[in-house]
């Protein structure tokens, strides 16, 4: 398929590439790098010959943050940004970006994705999970009261926010000890993402807020397929209430999430997510540099999916969200 758009797509700047050292052994740490620098050349190398039209920029994880300080995490995101946009204008056509955010402080963080989508023409942002806040082990999920005030004014903005993994916190993951290999992509990044998710969800944060739209990678982190069992849990128990939302989880995955496929290549479970959040709110991505370009394309163009559907997918769904018409 032509023209196909994709948006989990990561870069690096020289503050931020230390961030994905331990995600790949040393003998592939070059490539990763090199990979994570370059913009302008490689990358739309990979795009041509996979029949990507558009990619949509964001930088890589943890990064801003896991940048305990509320000022180091502004200074860093607006130069992640600025770096960012001055990439986007040498290619328009071919790029947009998200924003970076400081989340560690939600004023700052209003004012930064002001000035990305005003100033900047950023399509939406991405944020990395929870921030650490003035130290390494106090860390903020997004449901936290303090964001109301950020929710309204992307809500108000209609920036579409992409809900990014990272790993928790070793202190926190005790499940994980002793076993490095379930960290990051393997199974890690999906659980906290999805809990990250289904806090948001059942905060009522879509109930103040019902225009926000948030994205999830790697085919919605596990939820499709889970998502009924979420709201069914002990069904002859009446009167069951356990979160803050006025209606159903599911109501808000199917109506105010987004999903992607980004690492997550497979037949099998993107006709599970089709069936429960519809081709309407999933859109084909890759998660260059850490998956490949050509394994995502070769996979989707060929995938037994119908035609409509491959479309909306691979390119009109994000077309219309991120308005690149
Ligand atoms: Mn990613």
């Amino acid at each position: 398929m032509q023209g196909k758009v994709i948006l989990e797509e990561h870069f690096a700047i020289q503050d931020t590439i230390g961030d994905s050292a331990g995600f790949a052994p040393d003998a592939v740490w070059p490539e990763l790098e090199s990979r994570l620098f370059d913009i302008q050349d490689r990358r739309l190398r990979e795009m041509d010959a996979n029949g990507v039209e558009i990619m949509i920029l964001s930088l890589n994880a943890p990064a801003v943050q896991a940048r305990p300080d509320p000022k180091v995490a502004n200074d860093l995101a607006r130069k992640a940004n600025d770096y960012l946009a001055e990439q986007v204008a040498k290619r328009p056509d071919r790029f947009r970006g998200f924003a970076a955010l400081p989340m560690q402080d939600p004023d700052m963080a209003i004012a930064e994705l002001r000035r990305c989508m005003k100033d900047l023409g950023f399509v939406g942002a991405l944020v990395n999970g929870f921030s650490q806040v003035g130290d390494e082990a106090t860390v903020a999920y997004l449901d936290a009261p303090q964001y109301r005030p950020f929710w309204a004014e992307a809500e108000a903005l209609d920036a579409p926010f992409y809900l990014h993994p990272r790993n928790p916190l070793m202190g926190d993951g005790k499940v994980y000890q002793g076993q490095p290999w379930l960290m990051g992509p393997t199974w890690a990044f999906g659980q906290e993402t999805a809990v990250h998710a289904l806090r948001l969800m059942g905060s009522g944060l879509f109930d103040e807020h019902p225009g926000l739209r948030i994205i999830l990678g790697h085919m919605g982190e596990g939820l499709p397929y889970n998502m009924w069992r979420v709201d069914h849990r002990n069904g002859w128990m009446e009167g069951h209430k356990y979160h803050k939302g006025k209606r159903d989880i599911s109501d808000y995955f199917n109506e105010n999430f987004y999903i992607t496929t980004s690492g997550n290549f497979r037949t099998q479970s993107l006709v599970d997510a089709m069936m429960e959040i519809s081709s309407d709110k999933i859109m084909f991505s890759a998660d260059w540099p850490f998956e490949n370009i050509d394994h995502a394309a070769r996979w989707f163009d060929a995938c037994s999916i119908a035609e409509n559907d491959r479309q909306k997918i691979g390119r009109l769904n994000a077309m219309k969200l991120f308005k690149l018409g």
